[in-house]
């Protein structure tokens, strides 16, 4: 999982969605993690992200499952 914080608009919704997996440096959301399986929340996430900014991984394969190209 990957968030582009460049492109973040710190809609918060990310951090809603999954707060153990997204936090924030003050300005832009951040991963606290690149290995989380892509369950529902994180999918959501990237789905809804009003900036697409999230991208998310297979952990196994490494390809891209949502968010941006
Ligand atoms: S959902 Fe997207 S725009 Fe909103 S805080 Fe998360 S990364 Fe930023």
């Amino acid at each position: 999982m990957r968030v582009d914080s460049g492109a973040c608009l710190m809609s918060g919704l990310c951090m809603s969605l999954a707060p153990d997996v997204f936090g924030e440096d003050g300005h832009r959301a951040v991963a606290l993690t690149d290995r989380s399986a892509p369950d529902g929340r994180l999918l959501e996430a990237a789905e809804f992200c009003p900036a697409e900014a999230i991208e998310i991984s297979d952990l196994a394969t490494g390809e891209r499952v949502e968010g941006t190209a």
